[in-house]
C-alpha cells in the first residue's frame, strides 16, 4: 500500500494499492499504462510495441506481456505519477571518504564534475581496477550538495549489491536507496538511488543525473526496453555518465559524432598497466573433466595462487561441471574452502 505521496516523485507505478486519502490528492497524474491503435499495443513503461493478437486477455483487454515480470500493466488499469520536486534537505560537501586518487583519476574526476555543472553526457572509459567508484564521488558530492537526484544504476544486481557499501561509506549521513528485483526492502524516497536498470522502468523524469554502469555489456547492450527505461527515468534536461571499460561501437559513434564527450584511464589505481593474458592450450580438457581429473599443469597454477593467499575465480563451461571440479579439488587443497555459483543459484546473492 502507498501512504506516502513521496514514494511517487518522480515515479510512474500502477494505480492499484494507493491509499484513501492518497487518491484524492490532486498532485497525482493518471495515465493509461497502454496505447492502443489499430493492430498493436505500445506499453509505456516498457516502450514496447506488441501485436495485438498476442497481447489479449480473455476478457477481450490487453496487456503488455514483455514486462509483465514487473506488475501485469493492462487497459483496466491506469499508470500513477508525480513529479520530481527534488524535496531534499540541503547538504553541505556531505563527502565522508577520505582517500586520495592518483593524478589520472584527479583529472577524470574533475571531468565528470564539470560535465554535471554543464550538464552535458558524458562516458568515463577506463579499465577494470582503474578505480572507477572513486572518481564518481566529487561528482555525486557536488549533485549532492547542488540538490540533484542522482540515480547509479547496473545492469547486474551483483554490482549494485558491491556498490552500495561503498557509496554508503563515502556519505554516511546522505539515505541511499537500493533497489532490485529481489530486494524486500521498502522502496523509500532518497536523493540518491542506486539499482538494476530494469528497476529504471518504475521512474519518470526523476533524475538529473544518471550514472550508467556497464553500458556495453548484457543486458544493457542492444536491448531497447533498457534504453527505454534510461530515457523515460532521466529528467528532459537531465545528465547521463556512462562508465565503461570497453566502448562497442555505438559509444564510439557517440565520440566520434561528438554527442558525449571522453575520460579514459587505460592504468589501474596503482598504476601499473593491465596484466596481459596468457593462454594455455589444455588437451583432452573435457574428457578429464568427466572423469574427475585435472591437469598438472592447471593444479600448479592454483597452488600458487593458493600459497601467495590469492583468491581466485575458475570459469567452467557447464554448470554440471560446478561439483565435479569442487570435488576433484577438495582432493588437492584440503583446507580450502572452494564455493560455486551459477546465475540461477538459489543461494546467488550470498555466495557472492
Ligand atoms: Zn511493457
Amino acid at each position: 500500500m502507498i501512504n506516502e505521496i513521496s514514494e511517487l516523485y518522480g515515479r510512474r507505478l500502477i494505480a492499484t494499492n494507493l491509499s484513501d486519502q492518497l487518491k484524492n490528492d490532486n498532485r497525482l497524474k493518471f495515465t493509461n499504462g497502454l496505447k492502443i491503435n489499430r493492430s498493436w499495443i505500445i506499453c509505456k513503461r516498457c516502450g514496447t510495441q506488441t501485436k495485438k493478437r498476442l497481447a489479449k486477455l480473455p476478457n477481450d483487454q490487453y496487456y503488455c506481456p514483455v514486462c509483465i515480470q514487473m506488475g501485469r500493466i493492462d487497459t483496466l488499469n491506469q499508470l500513477v505519477y508525480v513529479e520530481e520536486p527534488n524535496q531534499f534537505e540541503a547538504v553541505l560537501n556531505p563527502i565522508t571518504w577520505n582517500g586520495e586518487l592518483t593524478p589520472l583519476q584527479l583529472q577524470c574526476s574533475k571531468q565528470i564534475t564539470q560535465n554535471f555543472v554543464d550538464g552535458k553526457d558524458h562516458l568515463l572509459w577506463a579499465v577494470t581496477g582503474a578505480g572507477k567508484t572513486e572518481m564518481l564521488f566529487n561528482a555525486i558530492n557536488w549533485a549532492l550538495e547542488n540538490g540533484l537526484r542522482i540515480a547509479l544504476a547496473s545492469p547486474r544486481v551483483d554490482v549494485c549489491l558491491e556498490l552500495f557499501p561503498r557509496i554508503q561509506a563515502a556519505f554516511e549521513s546522505i539515505n541511499i536507496s537500493l533497489l532490485h528485483g529481489k530486494s524486500t526492502m521498502n522502496y523509500q524516497y532518497c536523493q540518491l538511488t542506486i539499482c538494476t536498470i530494469h528497476q529504471l522502468m518504475k521512474f519518470y523524469q526523476a533524475f538529473d543525473v544518471l550514472i550508467i554502469d556497464e553500458v556495453d555489456v548484457f543486458p544493457y547492450a542492444g536491448n531497447s526496453m533498457l534504453h527505454f527505461a534510461v530515457k523515460n527515468a532521466l529528467k528532459r534536461n537531465g545528465t547521463k555518465l556512462y562508465l565503461t571499460a570497453t566502448p562497442d561501437l555505438d559509444l564510439f559513434r557517440m565520440i566520434k559524432h561528438h554527442t558525449i564527450s571522453v575520460s579514459y584511464l587505460p592504468k589501474r589505481f596503482h598504476n601499473h598497466l593491465l596484466p596481459e593474458i596468457s593462454l594455455l592450450r589444455q588437451k583432452k580438457l573435457r574428457e578429464n573433466i568427466n572423469v574427475g581429473s585435472i591437469s598438472n599443469k592447471l593444479i600448479k597454477i592454483m597452488r600458487s595462487k593458493v600459497e601467495a593467499k590469492i583468491p581466485f575465480l575458475v570459469f567452467v563451461p557447464h554448470i554440471n561441471d560446478l561439483e565435479i571440479l569442487k570435488r576433484v579439488l577438495g582432493k588437492y587443497f584440503d583446507r580450502i574452502i572452494f564455493e560455486t555459483v551459477f546465475a540461477n543459484d538459489q543461494n546467488r546473492l550470498a555466495k557472492v
